[in-house]
């Protein structure tokens, strides 16, 4: 038996909150779907593409008898956003999130836990470099990890509940600490996106006429760190503002490997060079093997055109 809620609420409709919307009508999960945006344009936007029945301006009017809330907003406002609307819930409502980051949300949401709801942090890892509700799809999920961070305390229905929905959403669920959620994703994720937001800076600031011709020929390696750095600087900046010593323990070790490659080239010293490409060669086909290689771009490019 699969789980069916009569209403599902969607607090921050972008890029990830309605790719959730889609799964939850696609797949039949809700009678009735609520969202919550700020702005009028997301409002609109998501209501003209049928993402939601209805969209407010504040939260605590789209919770309002809500079964489940997914809360999709940035990083940063994720706790503040419900502590906003906890009044406003119907008793037995789960209450979940997607933030990039967890220790440091459950953190900031325990002073506002209550036997009113149950809170179930989750992660999706999926994503693209897009922002807005017009971005989102419900393939976006398809063959990608969720990671879920419950505490001991947490109800493990609910718990069950949101493991079930992110399987229909196609995703393969895993269960794990916070703490080790969030030093996997320094690596993993928020590492290479600082890299990459540090190499397109570089880049920026040369002279002129050497930075016209890193644009114009721009390819390989370049387009992709500029594709990475044209992430959201929103969602980009809390997660580095929460994640903060897990990305500086992951950049320490950075450094010190980077100095290994700067030494081994200063050195000649092929040798060195050649074993490290040749290792991380090796993780590029255990990435492929484990079919984590496809980006959620080109899914979406396929989904169109087929
Ligand atoms: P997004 O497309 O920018 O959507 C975020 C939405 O939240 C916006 O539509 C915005 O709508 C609202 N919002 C922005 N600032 C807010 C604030 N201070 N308070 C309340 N609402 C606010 O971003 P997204 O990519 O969907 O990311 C949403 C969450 O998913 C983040 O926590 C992120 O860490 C997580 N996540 C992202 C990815 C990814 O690759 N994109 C992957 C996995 C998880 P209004 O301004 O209209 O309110």
């Amino acid at each position: 038996m699969s789980v069916h809620f009569y209403q599902a609420a969607v607090v921050g409709i972008g890029l990830i909150g309605s790719s959730v919307a889609r799964v939850l009508r696609q797949k039949g999960l809700a009678d009735r779907i609520t969202g919550a945006a700020r702005s009028q344009r997301n409002r609109e936007t998501a209501l003209a593409l049928g993402v939601v029945d209805e969209a407010f301006e504040t939260p605590a009017d789209a919770v309002a008898g809500a079964d489940i809330v997914f809360v999709c907003t940035p990083v940063g406002s994720i706790a503040e956003t419900i502590g906003g609307f906890v009044s406003a819930v119907k008793k037995g409502v789960i209450v979940t999130d997607v933030g990039s980051v967890k220790a440091e949300i459950i953190n900031q949401v325990r002073p506002f836990l209550s036997d009113n709801f149950s809170f179930v942090p989750g992660h999706p890892v999926a994503g693209t470099e897009k922002s807005g509700p017009e971005n989102g799809f419900a393939e976006l999920f398809e063959g990608r990890w969720c990671i879920l961070t419950p505490e001991d305390k947490t109800d493990r229905q609910a718990v069950a509940a949101v493991r079930e929905i992110w399987e229909q959403a196609g995703m393969k669920v895993e269960e794990m600490s916070a703490a080790r959620h969030d030093k996997v994703m320094a690596l993993m994720s928020h590492l290479p996106h600082l890299i990459a937001y540090t190499i397109v800076g570089t880049a920026a600031d040369l002279e002129t006429e050497i930075r016209e011709d890193v644009l114009k020929y721009a390819a390989g390696g370049f387009r992709d760190f500029t594709r990475i750095a044209g992430s959201d600087p929103v969602m980009w900046r809390d997660i580095f503002l929460n994640n903060t010593a897990a990305v500086l323990d992951g950049l320490q070790r950075f450094s010190e490997d980077l100095t290994v490659l700067q030494k081994a080239i200063r050195q000649k010293d092929g040798e060195t060079l050649k074993n490290w490409f040749a290792r991380t060669r090796k993780i590029r086909r255990e990435v492929i093997d484990m079919r984590q290689d496809q980006p959620e771009n080109e899914k979406l490019l396929l989904k169109n055109k087929g």
